[in-house]
């Protein structure tokens, strides 16, 4: 799987030295929080979608305001919004096409 940031996965910060694999990708997170609710997330795209895997996500946003994506997986594509609290997904919903 692709993700859009070259720091953090989640959050594009640079420092921290935390891995972690998810959808057979090994990512660079800067804690296990950012690690947590990344795959979380991702957890919750397959769940709605209904995909078996996802081949990218692009994340924008920031922890306050909460972030919008867009995942994808082949042709298809799902674009959502989400915020978490210490690595669990508080909010996760569908967003315009
Ligand atoms: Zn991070």
């Amino acid at each position: 799987m692709k993700a859009n940031y070259s720091g953090c996965a989640l959050c594009d910060a640079t420092w921290g030295d935390y891995h972690r694999t998810v959808e057979g990708t090994n990512f660079f997170f800067c804690c296990s929080i950012c690690a947590d609710a990344f795959e979380n997330m991702v957890k919750e795209v397959k769940k709605v979608s209904g995909w078996s895997c996802v081949d990218s996500v692009e994340i924008s946003g920031n922890y306050s305001n909460g972030r919008n994506c867009v995942a994808k997986r082949g042709m298809d594509e799902m674009r959502y919004f989400f915020r978490h609290e210490n690595g669990v997904v508080t909010e996760f919903r569908k967003t315009a096409e």
